[in-house]
């Protein structure tokens, strides 16, 4: 039952609401500059290991709509996105690429401006890079087996691949980090960018939601949040929106009305294959994804090993019948697994429906051809490197080896109503833009165009897809945006 008790009012100069990649920034930036910042973030506070080891524990407390939420499509799909402080970032895989410079070409040319160019980002990729604690993994570092498999394809294949940019805090070649938790060897946003903000004046309000902005004379005058069941009121004097890139549009559209804006949601689509080597794989052994296949990444497609671990590995198995999975267990030592990444040409739709959020998506005919074509070919690369077995993302006919005829099999198989996929990359669904336009509500400083006190700093606000992982961009671009504005 929730109080509704009029006179609950906190005032403050800066209102951050989501703690994630954007919202992190933003705190840390502001109290740097000595303003007094109330974050507020609808998860709980989970201490740094909290769920080592443990995905599916984290799901349940971490995650938003407890691990996945589902996206109605034809392909079995869902969408993944953290519910907690430190928001995505707290159960990420510390990736930090830079935006690719074929994505800020397409930014400049998209917003007709030049000021996206990786030499005007680069200072501000640096100073985030050097905060969290970033390193290129030098030479030291002793790479897993799938990573190494991937240094064989493209030495083998004579294609593109390049050492995976990572937030890690240790030299040791530990595996803590199963699908991304924050563990041992990730530099957490928490670590690095909410626990000195507290330290220097940052107010936190967890398990507090943001319900509703309400505005006055092209103002947002207050913001109404449900805290411990009970509604209170926060005055701000500013307000930065990071609440990610489902919630940003949804608490504008449940502020402002569905009418407001139509938003869509673009998304990297992750599609996992497992492989049986004729070898020991160790993949616990040596830093895993430390490698990436980047040939395609012009297409849009990233190929790249997974962190695999027994659990995981057959959570993505769970169409196989229990004599196929102890078949497997016996030889789990020799099955690794690796993840196709496409940039989605069509986005995800984001209904606001009596105020739940209804994904829906469509998978292009483009994207299908697109897929079967590099399936092709990293199939054919891992068994040219060993692999007797492969296990695709498709809910019937999953299982092959070399002997099929691969081209005939994907025109058969690969069809999106056959697919098994997820994202855990969601951006650019309240983009940026020149002037206000039917879908482009902030302008290229994030700023709103309607509300003079309303800003927003995440994922959200990119004007495309970052094809990598969009972390770094999240941060660099909240950078930027602070610097030039709230100085
Ligand atoms: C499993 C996983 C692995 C990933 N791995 C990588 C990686 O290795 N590298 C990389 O670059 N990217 C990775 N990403 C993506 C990256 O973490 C996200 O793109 C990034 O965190 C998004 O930042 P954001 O600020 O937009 O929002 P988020 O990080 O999603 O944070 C938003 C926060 O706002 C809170 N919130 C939402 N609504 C409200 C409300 N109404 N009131 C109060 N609080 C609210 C949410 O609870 C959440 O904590 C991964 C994501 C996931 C889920």
């Amino acid at each position: 039952m929730i109080n509704k008790t009029e006179n609950e009012k906190i005032f403050c100069e800066y209102l951050v609401i989501g703690s994630g990649a954007g919202g992190s920034v933003a705190c840390k930036f502001l109290v740097d500059k000595g303003k007094d910042v109330l974050l507020i973030e609808e998860g709980e506070h989970y201490e740094i290991n909290q769920f080592n080891k443990s995905i599916s524990k984290s799901f349940l407390y971490a995650w938003r709509n407890g691990g996945m939420t589902p996206v109605i499509s034809k392909s079995n799909f869902g969408f993944g996105e953290g519910k907690c402080l430190g928001g995505g970032t707290y159960i990420n895989g510390g990736l930090m690429w830079r935006t690719p410079e074929i994505v800020l070409d397409n930014w400049n040319h998209k917003l007709k401006t030049n000021i996206f160019s990786m030499n005007k980002m680069s200072k501000y990729f640096e100073d985030i890079e050097n905060t969290i604690g970033f390193t290129s993994l030098d030479n030291n570092f002793k790479e897993n087996s799938e990573s190494k498999k991937i240094l064989e394809i493209g030495k083998k294949n004579n294609i593109k691949v390049v050492r995976v940019p990572r937030s890690i805090n240790s030299s040791e070649n530990e595996n803590e980090l199963t699908l991304g938790l924050a563990g041992k060897t990730k530099n957490s946003i928490l670590q690095k960018f909410i626990y000195p903000s507290k330290i220097k004046g940052l107010k936190i309000m967890t398990k507090c939601r943001a319900q509703k902005l309400i505005s006055e004379n092209e103002q947002i005058k207050y913001v109404e949040v449900i805290k411990d069941n009970t509604v209170k009121y926060i005055y701000p004097n500013k307000i930065i929106l990071a609440c990610g890139a489902t919630q940003t549009p949804m608490m504008i559209k449940k502020s402002f009305g569905n009418n407001f804006f139509k938003s869509e949601l673009n998304v990297h689509l992750n599609l996992r294959i497992g492989a049986k080597f004729n070898e020991n794989m160790q993949t616990d052994s040596g830093l895993m994804f430390s490698q990436q296949i980047q040939e395609y990444l012009n297409d849009g497609v990233l190929i790249m090993p997974t962190s695999f671990n027994k659990n995981n590995f057959f959570s993505s198995l769970v169409k196989l019948n229990n004599k196929e999975l102890m078949k497997i267990e016996k030889n789990i030592q020799n099955y690794s697994s690796f993840i196709i990444q496409l940039a989605s040409s069509n986005a995800i739709l984001l209904n606001n429906f009596k105020d739940n959020i209804i994904l829906s998506y469509n998978l292009s005919h483009n994207d299908i051809v697109k897929l079967r074509r590099y399936f092709y070919i990293f199939c054919n690369a891992l068994f040219d490197v060993g692999a007797e077995e492969i296990y695709l993302p498709f809910k019937k006919k999953y299982k092959i080896n070399k002997e099929i005829n691969l081209k005939i099999f994907l025109e058969k198989n690969l069809l999106a109503n056959n697919l098994e996929m997820i994202s855990v990359h969601g951006m650019s669904s309240s983009q940026m833009g020149q002037k206000k336009e039917k879908n482009i509500i902030f302008d290229m400083n994030g700023k709103s165009f309607d509300f003079k006190n309303l800003f927003c700093l995440d994922s959200s606000i990119l004007p495309t897809s970052t094809i990598e992982s969009p972390q770094a961009t999240i941060m660099a671009l909240a950078l930027k945006i602070l610097n030039d504005n709230f100085n």
